[in-house]
């Protein structure tokens, strides 16, 4: 599919229609069936539509994969080439994901139901640019000579690990892929990349892109298919020497398991969060920061680990600031995701519809007042579509306010004091981010400095750069995903010591 020329609107039904779809996997550089010839059907929430039959990727084909991916390694292909020389294979990898743009985009739409142009101008765009900073960064990173004595020469160098096994969700399965591909191809490994089966086509299109950009063949590799297949017999496996792993903190318990039932694999875990978004009645500009939890709320359906999903409001402030949520959030009804217009699209598949409205109905019973939304729109469209949602009155040891619901359903809670705010606020199993929304300076860094997260936003929400780590506090895992810091996880770390005879 070529790109549009400027300024002309994209037609995307057309394009999906033209579309020709590949659910084979992509092992040692070429597409293949699972070796069972077992595929999966692939349907896409914006409309029922069947997609195509994906490879149904069992023990034998990951074998098969992490076999290819270590010889790739062990006869240093990749590994072996220059820090300058990865640059510029990793630079031109970026700039075949955004000279495939379109069509990159539209298969993420299709898997996963997000509007299209969110598509197109986030998840492409971050994807291009998170590949393209680690191949920019990686001929400018220095090791280390240790301050011993001078009889010795004491050398702290790093290496790459060997095989990487990624395993990612369906939200942003782009995004989620390079930020694990980005430094892990970066510091010279292999890798096995497992999406989730509710999203495969962008992943294994990404690895055909990489091979045409002159990543050698067995360097990355992508094996689609169930969790409890794929993802399991990837996590076991005694060849792998790390799992990147994104997705629910439910399954990245079982990450941990794996590691300790076969290798001792490292495992970095990027799990769910139930971000506080608070907000004191010191901070004068509500319309700014009702529209900004509005907007991060409700992008991507909900469906992402970082959304705000609880915000805590003053109570002198609360009633002004529901109002304002009650005018903002319709204007976030979900719409055609091939529209190029709505600001929802569709979720991601029935399960998933069906447990956002299983929460919704629990909010209602155990006594949450529904504000705004709550219902599933557009059925006869065969989509999963649901109103952007808000309940007032939540207490935080109801359901909806302890449990990451990943969809469009935010919880107010009200506090009287700072100390309530922040004793609420840390009160939940993850850690993932936060915000804080104050005039004071001195409360704005009080309150950011006491709020157990991995990210803490002062007045503002979703800032976003590929210099920042990214990961979470407590039960939202133990990585830091972008920076230079994740570098770190996919390189061994060797001492030499070297003896100067005087
Ligand atoms: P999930 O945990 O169900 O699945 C994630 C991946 O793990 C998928 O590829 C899936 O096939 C695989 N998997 C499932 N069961 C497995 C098993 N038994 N063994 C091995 N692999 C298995 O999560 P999801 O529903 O795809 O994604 C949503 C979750 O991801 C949310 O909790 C969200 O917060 C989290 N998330 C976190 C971040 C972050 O950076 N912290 C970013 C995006 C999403």
């Amino acid at each position: 599919m070529s790109s549009n020329r400027k300024h002309e609107p994209i037609d995307w039904h057309g394009a999906a229609a033209k579309l020709s779809l590949d659910g084979r996997m992509f092992v040692g550089g070429e597409r293949h069936p699972a070796l069972g010839e077992e595929t999966f059907d692939k349907r896409s929430p914006i409309d029922g539509r069947e997609l195509c039959p994906v490879a149904r990727c069992r023990e034998a084909d990951i074998d098969r994969a992490v076999a290819s991916a270590r010889q790739a390694f062990d006869d240093r292909r990749w590994a072996g080439k220059s820090p300058a020389a990865r640059k510029k294979v990793l630079q031109k990898f970026a700039e075949q994901i955004t000279a495939a743009g379109s069509e990159l985009a539209l298969l993420e739409t299709l898997d996963m139901g997000k509007p299209v142009q969110y598509s197109l101008a986030v998840d492409v765009a971050a994807t291009a640019r998170c590949i393209a900073w680690y191949g920019e960064a990686i001929d400018k990173v220095y090791d280390e000579i240790a301050p011993t004595a001078a009889s010795a020469l004491a050398l702290i160098t790093r290496e790459p690990m060997g095989v990487i096994g990624v395993v990612v969700p369906w939200n942003y399965p782009m995004i989620m892929a390079a930020w694990k591909l980005g430094p892990a191809l970066a510091a010279g490994n292999s890798v096995v990349l497992k999406p989730s089966e509710k999203s495969p086509l962008t992943a294994l299109r990404l690895a055909e892109l990489a091979l045409a950009a002159g990543i050698p063949p067995g360097v990355f590799n992508v094996v689609p298919g169930y969790g409890h297949e794929a993802g399991e017999a990837l996590a076991l496996h005694m060849d792998v020497d790390a799992i990147g792993f994104t997705g629910s903190t439910r399954v990245g318990r079982k990450m941990l398991d794996y590691a300790g039932r076969s290798n001792l694999k490292r495992v970095y875990n990027e799990l769910g969060g139930k971000s506080a978004f608070v907000v004191f009645p010191d901070f004068a500009d509500l319309d700014r920061a009702a529209k900004t939890i509005a907007g991060s709320m409700f992008f991507n359906q909900g469906e992402s680990c970082n959304a705000p999903s609880r915000l805590l409001v003053h109570r002198d402030i609360a009633d002004a600031f529901v109002e304002r949520l009650a005018a903002e959030a319709p204007a976030y009804r979900p719409g055609d995701p091939l529209g190029g217009k709505a600001p929802m699209g569709a979720m991601v598949d029935e399960g998933q519809l069906d447990t956002v409205l299983g929460y919704i109905e629990a909010g209602k019973s155990e006594g949450a007042r529904l504000v705004t939304g709550g219902n599933r729109v557009d059925a006869d469209s065969g989509g999963f579509y649901i109103e952007p949602t808000v309940f007032d009155g939540v207490d935080n040891r109801m359901k909806i306010a302890r449990e990451e619901i990943f969809g469009p359903v935010l919880s107010v809670l009200r506090f009287d004091s700072e100390e309530e705010a922040l004793a609420i606020a840390n009160d939940t199993s993850y850690g993932l981010q936060a915000s804080v929304w104050s005039d004071n300076i001195n409360r704005a860094h009080r309150v950011a400095r006491a709020l157990r997260a991995g990210t803490v936003h002062v007045n503002c929400y979703d800032e976003d750069d590929i210099s920042v780590p990214f990961g979470g506090y407590k039960q939202s895992g133990n990585g830091r995903d972008k920076s230079l810091h994740a570098l770190e996880k996919y390189s061994e770390l060797k001492t030499t010591w070297i003896r100067i005879d005087s």
